[in-house]
């Protein structure tokens, strides 16, 4: 069996991991990744498997599978969020792990990557269930996670109030206030300034930038954004600011176009009165999959991971495709717009990596229980999507490929670089 193989019958096996695997072995081989090194970066290191009782509001205890793989811990703690969402699975999980660790090496954040998930739909609980549930995964999990250990975070499903349940869990656990188990949690409790719009700001400012080098003026772009959650919305509010015009917003019960620009502010006021976009008057209503294919400058799938696919990538009508999801262009996609050209694609991995680089300050401003203000956050922030866009764009030139290959490329090469520093044990 080749190395390279073990991904196909691994425990992870799925779409999505075999998406994730393939992403690695075409990165790897472009750098060359000795062989000795190679699948001890590939594969994850950990994966914790749990069940997590929860006492419903009808007196009925359920069971629901809970997850954290730790991909690898050869450069400080892993890093990466927990997502509660009914297609939770352990590839998935796995996948968004790999992803997780290439995006912190990339952004030079000192973590290996992780994630977590719960198969569930949290809107389906009361609030004292999604309460219990949050609790007794992080619960679940205090052997496994720690400050030095592993430091979660919200994704898709989970907010600041799931952290500060999850973070008061743990130090109940442990007898004194632990704020550095968990980032993304609320400010009271030593969340960072900046954190909740920190991963939809960065894909506006790296949006700015690719528009820039385009020579296309914000005021002259338009976008398309699939997912109004905290990335989407904070990326589409962002976007805005700088003078971009949304033409069209979706999130699970389907989409909006209007042409003339969509009201955020009614898009927002609804979503609080009704959890979601349906029964919104704000423009013609489309489908999630009919809004992939509008006409529009920039396309910022902000949602699932495989939206975009063999189906649609030929189809897509932008000029930029800006990944502000995890993993949502499939390998066969990405081939179909490589061989387009005409779709200039920012890497989810570069592209969100907002998120946990304000993670990274939250991290380091609890463990010094010194915090700063949200425009030091900010500046730090760009400094450092500055610092990794300009990485990429080096790469890119000096293989001769495309941007996704030369992110992934430098995010791997320096996992590997690391483990081949520190050696085998024993
Ligand atoms: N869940 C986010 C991501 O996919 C943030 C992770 C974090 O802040 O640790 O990047």
């Amino acid at each position: 069996m080749k190395p390279s193989d073990r991904s196909g019958s691994s425990l992870y096996d799925s779409d999505v991991f075999r998406m994730a695997c393939r992403q690695f072995d075409l990165a790897a081989d472009l750098i060359d990744l000795d062989r000795d090194v190679r699948e001890r970066t590939k594969l994850p290191k950990r994966c914790l498997t749990v069940t997590v009782p929860v006492k419903h509001d009808d007196g009925v205890v359920r069971i629901y599978e809970g997850y954290r793989v730790q991909h690898h811990l050869s450069l400080g703690p892993t890093k990466g969020g927990i997502r509660f969402h009914p297609g939770v699975t352990i590839g998935e999980v796995a996948a968004l792990a790999m992803w997780m660790s290439w995006k912190c090496a990339l952004a030079g954040l000192p973590y290996g990557g992780a994630k977590g998930g719960v198969a569930v739909d949290p809107h389906a609980l009361s609030r004292r269930e999604l309460e219990a549930l949050s609790r007794r995964y992080m619960q679940e999990m205090i052997p496994f996670v720690g400050p030095s250990i592993d430091v979660a975070a919200p994704d898709m499903g989970t907010n600041e109030q799931v952290m500060a349940w999850m973070m008061d869990t743990y130090s109940n656990q442990v007898g004194n206030s632990v704020p550095a188990v968990v980032t993304g949690k609320p400010i009271a409790v030593g969340g960072s300034e900046g954190r909740r719009e920190a991963t939809g700001h960065g894909v506006a400012y790296l949006i700015k930038r690719q528009l820039e080098s385009m020579s296309l003026r914000p005021q002259d772009a338009t976008a398309v954004i699939q997912g109004f959650g905290n990335v989407g919305a904070e990326a589409a509010l962002a976007l805005r600011g700088y003078g971009v015009r949304i033409v069209a917003i979706s999130d699970v019960s389907g989409g909006f176009h209007n042409p003339r620009g969509i009201d955020l502010e009614a898009a927002l006021l609804h979503q609080a009165k009704h959890r979601t976009l349906a029964g919104w008057a704000g423009g013609d209503a489309v489908s999630n999959v009919e809004l992939l294919e509008l006409p529009c400058t920039v396309l910022v799938p902000a949602a699932m991971e495989r939206v975009i696919t063999a189906d649609n990538a030929g189809r897509l009508r932008c000029r930029v495709l800006a990944e502000a999801a995890n993993g949502p262009t499939t390998n066969d996609a990405d081939l179909i717009l490589q061989a387009r050209g005409d779709v200039e694609i920012i890497p989810d991995i570069l592209c969100n990596a907002g998120g946990v680089v304000v993670s990274y300050f939250e991290w380091v401003q609890d463990l010094q229980s010194l915090f700063w203000t949200r425009a030091e956050v900010l500046v730090k922030l760009c400094a450092i999507l500055d610092r990794a866009s300009e990485a990429v764009e080096r790469q890119r030139v000096r293989l001769g490929c495309p941007r996704r290959l030369a992110a992934l490329a430098l995010g791997i090469g320096r996992v590997a670089e690391a483990k081949a520093s520190r050696g085998l044990f024993p």
